[in-house]
């Protein structure tokens, strides 16, 4: 156990957690994130649709509304300048019956209400001139313009780095077990040992209010979401320009298209409660419904290729808004139920966590506000990237190179596994999904991190 009492400890090192962490040390507070995983991001921030929404469907007046809209213009900018891949797709949310068509109005209104302006409601012939593959019994549909679609991997580990570099600790492989809350230090045991801190922030997602529980006694339930997505191979990618969105339903926003900046087309969700927190598998039944809403959407992908699918875990409550709470006496801030769009809205939730501390006690900094220069490596298919300069690939569906892979494991908040690669390089995630790669790439692992070779493909490291 360190003797040391950070400002605060960050529980979660998902999106929230480390936009949270990497603000507070930016201003100058002792951070502490403590993370069951053996890394950023492996929670449901590895597994979303990757899209920075405007929050112009949000319902109007909740947190949610307010900090997609913040958290929009935040993260923009923030991938901008350290080169986060991001392209402004806009969005075309499509009517298919007349009873969709009608529902436009309202969620024009909605938008209005959410202060997105944005938008233009078009009519059947130019919704088919602006997406031509799409069936063609569209009716009608509303533009939304200042959608975009980003690397969602590089989000969180770029908040890691960051506040890394600001000062903040990691301590993985730390799963919270208890927590005693004294009179001005609080413990939390962990299963690599006790933390000690003045000030708590639970950004633990799906075990939020698991968390909650350890200091208000029971608040709120999680019933995790689940939403299985289908990647299409790259020839896909032409089929769509924008962000293809159904006319919301109540439980979710229903299953959309979207290009992805690796050059896929991604398409799903579907949302089906389920008990454990862990059912993160695909299923037969879901992936059928996914397949069946893409054909019905863009006939022509009959005839195109599954890449891979995957599935998410959205932190659903009983309440549709975020549960963010803030208690005082133990010196404790609850960024819960951050179900659909916390990706969107998690440098928003980091201020909001920092004000809420202040509120709490926590000592307004004097510090001067650290400035980050961290670039983070070109991983879109529209950038720059080093095969791009003649440099051997070892990955050739992703055209990841051998300096790549070494570098990911050599930076700061670095790789030290296959999915941790993945994430950082695009190696092993395109189209033969490691059949070719898998050995070469496991060597640079290996010899980067001194793990053997086994323990990686076991997963074991
Ligand atoms: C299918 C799907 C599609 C989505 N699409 C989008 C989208 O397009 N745009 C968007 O903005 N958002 C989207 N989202 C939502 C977004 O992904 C989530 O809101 C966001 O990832 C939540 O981040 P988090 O940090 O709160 O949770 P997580 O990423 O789950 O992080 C929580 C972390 O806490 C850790 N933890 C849990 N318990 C403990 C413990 N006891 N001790 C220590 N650590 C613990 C976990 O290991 C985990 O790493 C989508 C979600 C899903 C599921």
């Amino acid at each position: 156990m360190s003797n040391l009492v950070s400002d605060v400890a960050v529980i979660g090192a998902g999106v929230v957690g480390t936009a949270v962490a990497r603000e507070l040390a930016r201003r100058g507070y002792s951070v502490n994130i403590i993370e069951a995983g053996n890394d950023v991001g492996t929670g449901t921030s590895k597994a979303n649709t990757a899209i920075l929404h405007t929050g112009f469907d949000a319902t109007p007046n909740t947190n949610e509304s307010r900090l997609v809209r913040q958290g929009h213009d935040l993260l923009l900018e923030y991938a901008t300048v350290t080169g986060i891949a991001i392209e402004q797709t806009n969005a075309l949310m499509v009517a298919w019956n007349d009873d969709q068509l009608s529902q436009l109005n309202a969620v024009a209104e909605k938008s209005l209400q959410n202060g997105h302006r944005d938008f233009l409601q078009i009519d059947a012939s130019k919704v088919a001139r602006l997406e031509p593959h799409l069936a063609d019994n569209a009716l009608g549909g509303l533009l939304i313009s200042g959608e975009y679609i980003i690397d969602p991997w590089s989000v969180p580990i770029a908040f890691a780095r960051d506040a890394s570099s600001f000062g903040a600790v990691f301590r993985f492989k730390s799963q919270v077990l208890s927590i005693d809350v004294g009179n001005e230090v609080t413990t939390i045991n962990t299963s690599s040992g006790l933390v000690k801190t003045h000030f708590v922030v639970n950004a633990a997602g799906l075990a939020g209010a698991k968390i909650d529980e350890m200091f208000t006694g029971n608040r709120f339930t999680v019933t995790p979401r689940r939403g299985e997505l289908i990647v299409f191979d790259k020839f896909a990618r032409t089929l769509v320009s924008h962000i293809i969105l159904p006319v919301p339903q109540k439980h979710t926003k229903g299953v959309l298209l979207t290009p992805t900046v690796f050059g896929n087309l991604m398409v799903g969700p579907t949302a089906d409660d389920v008990e454990d927190l862990t059912a993160t598998g695909s299923t037969q039944d879901g992936v059928a419904r996914v397949l069946a809403a893409a054909h019905r959407i863009i006939p022509a992908l009959r005839n195109e290729e599954i890449t891979a699918v995957y599935a998410g875990l959205r932190a659903a409550t009983e309440e549709s808004d975020y549960r963010l709470f803030t208690e005082q006496q133990c010196r404790y801030i609850c960024l819960g139920g951050i179900r659909s769009t916390g990706l969107s809205a998690s440098m928003a939730l980091a201020n909001e966590a920092c004000q809420r501390l202040i509120d709490c006690g926590l000592q307004i900094s004097t510090q001067s506000v650290k400035v980050s220069t961290l670039k983070m490596p070109p991983l879109g298919e529209m950038q720059h990237r080093p095969a791009d300069d003649g440099q051997a690939c070892v990955c050739m569906c992703e055209r990841v190179t051998a300096t790549e892979i070494t570098n990911a494991c050599n930076e700061p908040i670095g790789a030290n596994n296959l999915d941790g690669v993945r994430r950082r390089t695009r190696a092993l995630n395109g189209k033969c999904q490691g059949f070719y790669c898998l050995a070469n790439v496991c060597e640079l692992v290996s010899r980067a991190n001194a793990i053997p070779v086994d323990d990686l493909l076991s997963g074991k490291s």
